[in-house]
Parts: structure tokens; C-alpha cells; sequence
């Protein structure tokens, strides 16, 4: 396991990477060289594209081809997981997007809990006031929004999926505060979501609108849409009609990016308007 100990090189500065496949769409380049400019730290970050079977022997070999740590993405994030040693938050969300070296280990973490709980707190402070959350979606992203959840005492989270049997597997998993919810029984459930959370792929570009009526939510609804594309989801227009507060999936992107940086490069980077600004005229280009 010689090959997984972090190197410290003295000739050349610490680098990052995002090893998916395909991975060339990404903004994670744009935002960690953000960073690292604004920061004045001499780093890099690039994008790696690793075939499935190639992914074991590219983790193996992270250190020794230069880098301090990684991201993962799609379809590498369960692989990461088995490779490395995770913290609850990958573990409990049963991917790892993030890999660094720790005491000579290969450590791995989901920033996605940190993003989406960090971006909240920023666009909706109080929204943990909430008793009773609905998410809808059971996917890899639901997970991460679960725990986030559960960690902040969120007392009850409906769960609703297109496919029922997902959400009663993640309420089995993540115990009582997770009540499965059958899709139908969505508009039901409105007027008591405190916060509504959409971790489905509904609204966004390309894919079947989110068909839900924001105005059957309580006036102190807080709406949160993980959908970035577009930015303004129908649902996030809805709901600023009515006047509540939102929070978009950009943020949540963004916020994600932190903890890894920091894992990396040794400082705690800020998500700034003038970084939103940036991405944000990136994806109106895509
Ligand atoms: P995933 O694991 O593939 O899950 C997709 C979810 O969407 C499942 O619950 C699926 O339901 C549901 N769904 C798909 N088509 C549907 C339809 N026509 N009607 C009802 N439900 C439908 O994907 P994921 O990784 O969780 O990602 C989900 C979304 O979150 C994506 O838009 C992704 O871009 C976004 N996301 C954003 C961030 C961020 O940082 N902002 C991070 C992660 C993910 P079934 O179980 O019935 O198939």
C-alpha cells in the first residue's frame, strides 16, 4: 500500500483532480481555480477522465502521479468509497466524492451533506425550524440530503419517490424520522412541509417538469431545489412568487467545493457572489 502514502514533493505545488467518466463538463475546475487565484496559493486542479476499469490502479497510483486528493464523480463514487477509508457521512450516503491523505490513509467524505446543510444556513438561516421536511426523490443526492436532515433534528422527513420501494429502503436505513411517502400522496403532504427539498431530476433541462403547486405550501415555507440547470427552476420561480424562501442548487454546488479545497490546499475558501457570478455565466454558455 506504498503507493497510497501522500508524497511531499518539494519541487512541485499541490494538485488536485476530478477523476470521472465522461468528466469534461465539469465546473469544479473553474471553481477551485477561483480559489486558489483569489487565495494566492500555488496548486492546480484538472480533470482526469478514468475508465471504469482503469479507476482501481489510477486511486492506487493518486499520490504518486502528484496529487493530494481528488473529487469523484459519476460512476466512480461508490469504487472511491471501497478504496478508502470513510467518514460517516460517505459511508451513510454510500458514496465518496471526495478523496485526501491523512496519516498515511486514503480518506474519503461526501461534501454533498456539507453543501446542501452549508447553503441553506446561507440563503434560509432558521429554515431548521422547521418540524416536518419533504423531500421528494430517493436517489444518491436524497441520501446525502437525509443525513443532513437527520443531523440537524429535522423531527419529521416525508420521503416521497416515484418508486415507493426506494424510499421505504432509505427510511429503513435512516431510521424513524424518515416516514416513506407514496408519490401521489405528495400534494397532501404540502401544506406541512416547512421545507421542501427536490432531489429529483424533474425541472431540470431536458427532463419532465416538476408538476407541484407551491401554493398549497405554508407561508413560512422554505423550498430548496437541487436542480441547477437551469438555475431558476419552475419550482424556485413558484415559489419567490409566493414570496418564500429559496435555496438553489448552484449554492449547493458550490458549497460542496469547500471542504475538499480546504482538505487540499490548507484554507478555508469562501463561496462569494463574484465565484457565483462565474459559474453562473459559465453554465448560461453551456
Ligand atoms: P439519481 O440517483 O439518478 O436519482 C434520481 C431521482 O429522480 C430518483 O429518485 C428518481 O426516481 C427521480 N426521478 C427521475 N425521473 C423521474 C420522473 N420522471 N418522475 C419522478 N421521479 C423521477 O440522481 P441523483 O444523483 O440523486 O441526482 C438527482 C438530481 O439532483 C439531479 O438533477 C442532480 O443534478 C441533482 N444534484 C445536484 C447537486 C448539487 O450540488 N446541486 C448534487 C447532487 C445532485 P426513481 O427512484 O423512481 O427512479
Amino acid at each position: 500500500m506504498a503507493e497510497l502514502t501522500a508524497m511531499t514533493s518539494t519541487t512541485r505545488p499541490p494538485a488536485a483532480c476530478l477523476i470521472g467518466w465522461p468528466a469534461a463538463h465539469s465546473r469544479s475546475p473553474l471553481i477551485h481555480h477561483y480559489w486558489l487565484r483569489t487565495l494566492g496559493i500555488e496548486g492546480g486542479y484538472v480533470i482526469e477522465a478514468v475508465p471504469p476499469d482503469e479507476f482501481g490502479d489510477f486511486v492506487f497510483r493518486l499520490s504518486l502521479r502528484g496529487f493530494v486528493g481528488a473529487n469523484v464523480t459519476i460512476p466512480h463514487k461508490e469504487r472511491a468509497l471501497a478504496l478508502s477509508k470513510p467518514d460517516a457521512r460517505a459511508r451513510a450516503v454510500g458514496a465518496a466524492n471526495t478523496l485526501w491523505f491523512a496519516d498515511g490513509e486514503l480518506r474519503s467524505t461526501n461534501t454533498d451533506v456539507e453543501g446542501f446543510i452549508n447553503n441553506l444556513d446561507a440563503c434560509a438561516p432558521g429554515w431548521d425550524k422547521a418540524e416536518d421536511a419533504l423531500v421528494l426523490g430517493a436517489g444518491g443526492a436524497a441520501r446525502a440530503v437525509l443525513f443532513g436532515l437527520i443531523e440537524r433534528g429535522i423531527k419529521r422527513i416525508h420521503l416521497a419517490n416515484r418508486t415507493a420501494a426506494r424510499a421505504r429502503a432509505l427510511a429503513d436505513q435512516f431510521g424513524a424520522s424518515v416516514l416513506p411517502a407514496q408519490w401521489d400522496a405528495v400534494d397532501a403532504l404540502l401544506p406541512r412541509a416547512g421545507l421542501l427539498v427536490n432531489t429529483t431530476s424533474l425541472g431540470m433541462h431536458g427532463q419532465p417538469a416538476l408538476e407541484l403547486d407551491a401554493a398549497r405550501l405554508p407561508q413560512n415555507a422554505v423550498v430548496n431545489d437541487l436542480v441547477y440547470v437551469p438555475l431558476q427552476t419552475p419550482l424556485l420561480a413558484a415559489a419567490g412568487a409566493r414570496g418564500l424562501q429559496t435555496a438553489d442548487g448552484l449554492g449547493m454546488l458550490l458549497h460542496q467545493a469547500v471542504r475538499g479545497f480546504e482538505l487540499w490546499f490548507g484554507k478555508r475558501p469562501q463561496v462569494t457572489s463574484e465565484l457565483r457570478a462565474l459559474v453562473e455565466a459559465d453554465l448560461k454558455k453551456a
